[in-house]
C-alpha cells in the first residue's frame, strides 16, 4: 500500500491527518496457542534477520529455543511491545526503519482516495445506482444502466460492488466456491470504542485474541479503537457472541456501556473465475475470508497491479489474460485459505467444538497438511511458496508456525552436514546482529503516538506543512 500511495501522488501525511491512519508492523496473536496467559506470539512484517541465508531456525533450536522464534529474528516484536513507531521523525514519508503498513479509518481511506482521483488522476466520478446490466450479443457487458445517469458503456468493466457481486456473481453467475469446510466462521460483530484518555500507547500490531467463542481483533487508529469479533455461526450464537465480545472489551478496562456491534453475515468464499469475458471482480465481489491476516487489502492490491500491467490490447487478448489472472488468483486464494488454516490447525485450545473441529484432518486442505509432514523435518523454505509476490512467503510461514509452538526435528535436514554447520554460524552471526538492532532500534525510536502527533500537527520531514 505504501508504493501504490506513492505511485498515485498521495502523500503520507494526508493519510495519517484526513484517515486518522496510524502505522501496523504486523499481528499479534494471544491466546491462539493454549489460551494460557503467557500465551501470546507476533507474525511482523519485516523479514527475519539474514532470512534465505542462514539456518535461522536451525540456529534458534540450537541456542535459543526457550525464547519466541520472532522475538530472536526480528526487532519488531520488540518495537511493538514498546509501542514504538517504525520510524523517526526525520525519516522521508513513505520510507521505513522497519517494514510497516497501516491501520486505517476504512471510511476516511474511501473519501481520500475518491478526492485525490479526481482532482489529480483524471477520474470522472459518478455517483449513481446501477440498475441493469446491458449486454451485447457476444455476451459482453456493454454498458451499466444507472438511476440517473443513464447507461455507462465501457470496454473493460470492473465490479467493485462488495459481497452482492452485481456483474460476476450476479449477472455473470460465477459462483463463489464455499471454503466453510475449512475456515468456519461467517459472522463477525464490529464496533469502535473510545480510549480511556488521549495518552494511552498506541498499538502498532493488531492484536488478535482467540476466545472458546472465535477470534477478536483490535486495531488502534490515533482516535479510537476498531473491535470486532469474528466467529461461526454454526457454533456460536449471536447472543453468546456479543457476550464474548463485550467482555473482552472489559478486560481491556473499558467500563462505560459499549455501542451495539455491527452484525455482518459472510460465506467465506471466492469465486470460480474472477474475470470473465469483459468483466473482472475486484475485492469482496470476488471473495471474502475472515480479515485474520488483513489480506483484503493486498488481494485489491494485486488485483489492480496485474489489470494494470497485462491490460489487454484488444477483445481477443482479454480472454488469454483473463485466463492468466484467474490462474494466479485461484493460486492466491488457495494459498491465503492455508496460510489462515495453519493458526487453527496448530492450536492446543480445548475449550470448544469450534477448536477442535479445526484440528480434524479433513478440514485441513491437503496441500497444507502435505507441507505440514514435511515440515517435521525442515523448515518452511522460498521453494515451498515459489511464485513472485506470494502474499504470505515462506517467512510467514515460519513465524506463525514458530509462534504457535511447532518444533520441527532437524537431525536429518538437509543440506550436507558441512553446509550445515556453515549456515547455523552465519544463523549465530544473524541472531545476534538481530539483538543489536533490537537494541539501536530500541534506544532511537519514538514512541508510536508521538510520531503519529507530531505527524499530525507539523506534517513529516522535508515536506510542506
Ligand atoms: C469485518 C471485516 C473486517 C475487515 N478487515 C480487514 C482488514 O483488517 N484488512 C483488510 O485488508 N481488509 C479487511 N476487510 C476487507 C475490506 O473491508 C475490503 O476488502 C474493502 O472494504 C474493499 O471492499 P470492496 O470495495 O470490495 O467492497 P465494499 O467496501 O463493500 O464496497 C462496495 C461498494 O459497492 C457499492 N454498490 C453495491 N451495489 C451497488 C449498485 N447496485 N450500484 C452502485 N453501487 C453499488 C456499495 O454501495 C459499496 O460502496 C474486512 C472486511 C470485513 C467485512
Amino acid at each position: 500500500m505504501r508504493e501504490t500511495l506513492q505511485r498515485i501522488g498521495l502523500r503520507e501525511v494526508d493519510l495519517v491527518r484526513e484517515c486518522d491512519a496510524a502505522f501496523k508492523q504486523g499481528s499479534r496473536f494471544d491466546g491462539w496457542v493454549n489460551g494460557s496467559s503467557e500465551d501470546r506470539y507476533y507474525h511482523p512484517f519485516s523479514l527475519p534477520q539474514g532470512y534465505g541465508d542462514a539456518d535461522l531456525v536451525g540456529g534458534w533450536l540450537q541456542g535459543h529455543a526457550d525464547r519466541p522464534f520472532a522475538e530472536c529474528v526480528s526487532p519488531q516484536p520488540h518495537l511493538c511491545n514498546a509501542h514504538l513507531a517504525p520510524k523517526q521523525v526525520s525519516t522521508p514519508e513513505f520510507a521505513a526503519v522497519a517494514n510497516y503498513g497501516y491501520h486505517f479509518d476504512a471510511v476516511k481511506i474511501g473519501v481520500l482516495l475518491r478526492k485525490h482521483a479526481v482532482a489529480t488522476l483524471g477520474v470522472r466520478h459518478i455517483l449513481d445506482h446501477v440498475t441493469l446490466v446491458r449486454s451485447h450479443d457476444n455476451g459482453d457487458i456493454a454498458a451499466l444502466q444507472t438511476r440517473t445517469h443513464g447507461d455507462i458503456a465501457g470496454d473493460l468493466f470492473i465490479d467493485c460492488s462488495g459481497m452482492p457481486s452485481l456483474l460476476l456473481g450476479q449477472h455473470y453467475g460465477i459462483a463463489l466456491q464455499s471454503q466453510q469446510h475449512v475456515l468456519f466462521n461467517d459472522s463477525a460483530l464490529a464496533l469502535q470504542a473510545p480510549y480511556a484518555d488521549g495518552h494511552v500507547p498506541l498499538a502498532s500490531a493488531t492484536i488478535s485474541t482467540a476466545h472458546a467463542q472465535g477470534w477478536t481483533w483490535d486495531i488502534g487508529l490515533p482516535t479510537r479503537r476498531g473491535v470486532g469479533l469474528v466467529y461461526s455461526s454454526a457454533h456460536t450464537s449471536l447472543d453468546a457472541a456479543t457476550t464474548a465480545l463485550h467482555q473482552h472489551i472489559q478486560r481491556s478496562g473499558w467500563a462505560a456501556e459499549l455501542p451495539t456491534p455491527r452484525h455482518i453475515r459472510f460465506t467465506p468464499g471466492y469465486r470460480e473465475r474472477f474475470w470473465h469475458r469483459n468483466c473482472v471482480a475486484v475485492g469482496l465481489s470476488a471473495g471474502f475470508i475472515e480479515p485474520l491476516e488483513a489480506s483484503a487489502l493486498a488481494l485489491v492490491e494485486l488485483s489492480v497491479a496485474m489489470i494494470r500491467d497485462e491490460l489487454p490490447a484488444n477483445r481477443a487478448d482479454m480472454d488469454l489474460v483473463a485466463k492468466r489472472f484467474n490462474d494466479a488468483f485461484s493460486y492466491r486464494w488457495a494459498r491465503i485459505i492455508d496460510f489462515l488454516k495453519l493458526h487453527y490447525a496448530l492450536s492446543q485450545r480445548q475449550d470448544s467444538d469450534y477448536w477442535r473441529e479445526h484440528r480434524l484432518p479433513q478440514s485441513q486442505p491437503e496441500r497444507l497438511q502435505e507441507l505440514l509432514q514435511l515440515w517435521k523435518h525442515r523448515a518452511p523454505y522460498r521453494n515451498d511458496l515459489f511464485r513472485i509476490e506470494e502474499v504470505f512467503p515462506a517467512a510467514s510461514y515460519q513465524y506463525v508456525l514458530y509462534g504457535m509452538g511447532f518444533k520441527p526435528d532437524l537431525a536429518h535436514a538437509q543440506p550436507a552436514q558441512r553446509m550445515r554447520s556453515e549456515r547455523l554460524a552465519q544463523a549465530q552471526a544473524s541472531l545476534h546482529s538481530a539483538a543489536i538492532i533490537t537494541k539501536r532500534q530500541l534506544g532511537g525510536l519514538p514512541r508510536h503516538r508521538d510520531l503519529i502527533e507530531h505527524i499530525r500537527m507539523h506534517g513529516m520531514h522535508g515536506m510542506p506543512p
